[in-house]
């Protein structure tokens, strides 16, 4: 049987806005030594804001975004849906006649019976694309119309106002290493682990990139610690799934976060507040302290 001081740290734990799902979790999130994150929407705000259209000659930066809004119009991608944010015109459904996503790599639509890619360096470079490679920092947005180059959009990737205080509060309860993956850039990946005093960060990555990297990162924690050391994987979106089931304990954003996310995960934070991570390892530890 499980003993009543589980309950009175699932409910300690839901007053301070985390959900987890069973007692066993508690445990788990007591001995918890690294934590990694997913970047968008999770240390990140997933909402960020269009800061340059850069068309390629010929075209104007309203049709660029245009052709990306459309582009994107049935995803809901954080990427996506701050181009149809900054998009000001309207979006007619009927003119769009198919779209593929594809996860990491972006979105390929035919609207008005044009071909149109709006994604990142992975896609225009899988589909043949010849692309400016811009040396900005942000989450570069690349557009192709019928096979040509038509430009790119960058979008500011915003860190959480309190993320960094929650990577801190984290070293503050004993977790030993802090680490990011993300599908985004190298240097927008750089930054936010600069900005954020995260240990280690891996971009470019793939959603079964992300995987393997929690499967070494699994086999590295378990085999510091004699096995009773646990890694976190911390996430939102629809590709952070395989990993939230992956890693020792899955913990997923609950207000923006996906429904596979939310799925997935043994924990889940109410607020989307990074800093909850501490306070639900401190739960843990106390009701542990109180059960042994
Ligand atoms: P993260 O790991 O940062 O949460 P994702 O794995 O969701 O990011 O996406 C990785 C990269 O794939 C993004 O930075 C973007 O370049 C590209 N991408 C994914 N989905 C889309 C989309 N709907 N539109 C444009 N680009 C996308
Ligand atoms: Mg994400």
């Amino acid at each position: 049987s499980v003993p009543l001081s589980f309950f009175g740290g699932i409910g300690g734990a839901s007053r301070a806005g985390v959900l987890v799902k069973g007692s066993n979790y508690l445990e788990v999130l007591a001995k918890t030594q690294a934590v990694a994150f997913d970047k968008t929407g999770t240390l990140t705000d997933g909402s960020f804001d269009v800061v340059a259209v850069h068309p390629a000659s010929g075209i104007e930066p309203e049709r660029l975004l245009e052709m990306a809004a459309y582009a994107e119009s049935f995803s809901d991608h954080p990427i996506a849906v701050s181009v149809k944010r900054a998009y000001s015109g309207a979006i007619d459904e009927q003119r769009i006649e198919s779209v593929i996503e594809q996860s990491g790599h972006g979105v390929k639509a035919v609207v008005d019976k044009h071909v149109m890619l709006v994604g990142n360096d992975k896609l225009m470079g899988s589909e043949g694309i010849d692309f400016n490679d811009c040396h900005l920092t942000g989450t570069i947005l690349h557009v192709s119309l019928d096979g040509s180059y038509a430009g790119h959009i960058v979008i500011a990737d915003i860190v959480k106002p309190n993320a960094a205080e929650a990577i801190a509060a984290l070293h503050k309860e004993g977790v030993k290493q802090t680490i990011m993956l993300t599908g985004d850039r190298q240097d927008v990946a750089a930054s936010v682990a600069d900005q954020l005093d995260i240990d280690e960060f891996y971009a470019q990555l793939l959603p079964q990139d992300k995987v393997e990297q929690v499967e070494r990162l699994l086999a590295q924690v378990h085999n510091a610690d004699g096995h009773d050391a646990k890694l976190a994987f911390v996430g939102d979106g629809i590709n952070d799934a395989p990993v939230l089931t992956r890693a020792d304990i899955g913990i997923a954003m609950g207000a923006m976060g996906s429904d596979a996310a939310i799925e997935a995960a043994d924990v889940v934070l109410m607020d989307d507040d990074p800093a909850s991570i501490a306070k639900a390892i401190r739960i843990a530890k106390k009701t542990m302290g109180i059960v042994w």
